[in-house]
């Protein structure tokens, strides 16, 4: 309980009653624009292959699963032990009020707390290892109250474990804390990456859940209006958002992105839905905006009206595979038994985890599926393009002409290269959001995306 109480302390220091900044009344929210922003790049998509069909619940059987318990600073303390039986949705891990809980994606034995590998992360983290006994049995849950302040909100997002689904992981409930008034929400169904259809089928089976969180989410933070952000190739989850949006309390509106890489942005996401512009370091809550991912605002809804943790989602299984498509899997799920759902060839093949311009490989066979895993690219070697070795720059400038941060890759890579801080500085990298489209189009294949990266860790260190 002392977190809890730890948290309500914190919650009510950051939501004293304020009035609003006088510059928010400067801050208009304009019309949606699908191409307020410069650059990006086309890429194909290859949706068909796994958005034809129903995300379908993977069975968990008697499986070992390795719950994560985060990663790095917001990783949570285990609060089980070897031998220890837990129920479907307990609670597993506590951290500090800035980290989200972690529960049991199923019913079994703690085996022990050890390292594993996390899909998407290139070290191994601290998990609890769990052997399911198959019965996949749920802890009680009483149906909750519905939470009735921003106060509330914030604490049954983070004792329910919400994190962002969009890839970056971060506590939902910091988020919703931070939040200071803000007037917008604006919710993220870009998926740009090729290959992705997890929130495509998301949007599509679940727009009434999706809306019904979103008007709850903008009643309570007493937001006027809510704007959907969806790219023009889905237009199945365009109709269906729109259907539902009419049963809305609040005004709900969906809006065509383009079907153009990095569309999802954020800082590009929240230009195209709003016309405000997100400085670098700055916050969406600095300009008065709440921005969550489409299946995070899913995850929270579930938290909010069922009182149900985060502990599964959809993943997308696509690539060289006999059976493509999307499965709502437990956090946890080995990444070997999703291989022989999809019928794809064992071992020795390039498992892409999340997109091919924002993912990385798997980083070991062992793997498993966390929070923020959101698609397996099997055989990938048969769609992405091998490293080649990098040559010198020819100074043709594409990568100046498809930088949607209108930043000037090549001079920041020749600063990168030299070390020079203040040219890096004044050449904005900060404003970089390593979207790779750059180092794609690089006719010299020069890395450049991983070396802004890289000078950004030399730089905070
Ligand atoms: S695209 Fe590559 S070769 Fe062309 S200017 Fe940029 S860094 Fe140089
Ligand atoms: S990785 Fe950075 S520099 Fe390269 S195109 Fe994207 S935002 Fe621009």
């Amino acid at each position: 309980m002392q977190n809890a109480e730890r948290m309500q302390g914190r919650i009510r220091a950051q939501r004293q009653p304020q009035h609003k900044p006088f510059w928010r009344r400067l801050l208009a929210i304009a019309s949606p624009s699908q191409r307020s922003w410069h650059g990006g790049i086309e890429l194909r998509g290859y949706k068909e292959l796994s958005n034809a069909t129903p995300v379908v619940p993977v069975a968990i059987g008697k499986i070992q699963l390795a719950i994560p318990l985060g990663r790095g600073r917001r990783s949570v303390q285990p609060c089980v032990q070897p031998g220890q039986h837990v129920r479907k949705g307990e609670v597993i891990g506590i951290g500090d009020d800035n980290t989200a809980w972690v529960h049991a994606s199923t019913s079994g034995i703690v085996e022990r707390i050890d390292l594993a590998f996390a899909a998407d992360s290139a070290e191994p983290v601290m998990a609890v290892i769990l052997n399911a006994d198959g019965l996949d049995e749920w802890i009680e849950r009483p149906v909750p109250g519905l939470p009735q302040t921003p106060e509330t909100l914030v604490e049954r997002a983070l004792q329910m474990g919400i994190v962002g689904l969009g890839g970056a992981g971060f506590p939902t409930a910091l988020k919703l804390a931070g939040a200071q008034q803000p007037d917008l929400l604006l919710i993220n169904g870009a998926e740009c990456e090729p290959f992705l259809t997890c929130d495509d089928r998301l949007m599509r089976e679940h727009a009434e859940a999706l809306i019904e969180a979103a008007d709850f989410v903008a009643a309570l933070l007493g937001i006027t209006l809510t704007r959907f952000g969806v790219e023009t190739n889905k237009p199945e989850a365009m109709a269906t958002l729109r259907a539902a949006a009419r049963q809305a309390r609040t005004r709900v509106e969906i809006c065509p992105l383009p079907e153009r890489y990095p569309a999802g942005g954020q800082p590009l996401m929240i230009k195209s839905l709003s016309g405000r512009n997100l400085a670098p370091g700055a916050r969406p809550a600095d300009i008065g905006v709440l921005a969550l991912n489409v299946a995070t605002l899913y995850a929270l809804g579930r938290a909010i009206f069922q009182g149900e943790p985060l502990i599964k989602r959809v993943l997308t299984l696509t690539g060289n595979c006999e059976r493509p498509g999307n499965v709502l899997v437990p956090v946890g799920y080995p990444v070997s038994a999703l291989r022989a759902i999809a019928g794809a060839a064992a071992e020795g093949q390039w498992t892409q985890v999340g997109g091919p311009m924002m993912g990385q490989p798997l980083p070991d066979p062992t793997a498993v599926i966390s929070k923020t895993s959101s698609c397996l690219i099997f055989g990938a070697e048969r769609y992405l393009p091998a490293t080649q070795p990098a040559g010198s720059c020819i100074r043709c400038t594409r990568c100046v002409d498809v930088c949607p941060m209108s930043l000037r890759p090549l001079d920041l890579y020749a600063a990168a290269e030299r070390l020079d801080k203040a040219s890096l500085q004044e050449l904005r990298l900060d404003a970089c959001i390593e979207c790779g489209s750059c180092s794609s189009i690089c006719p010299s294949n020069i890395p450049l995306r991983d070396r802004f990266r890289q000078s950004k860790t030399e730089i905070r260190a």
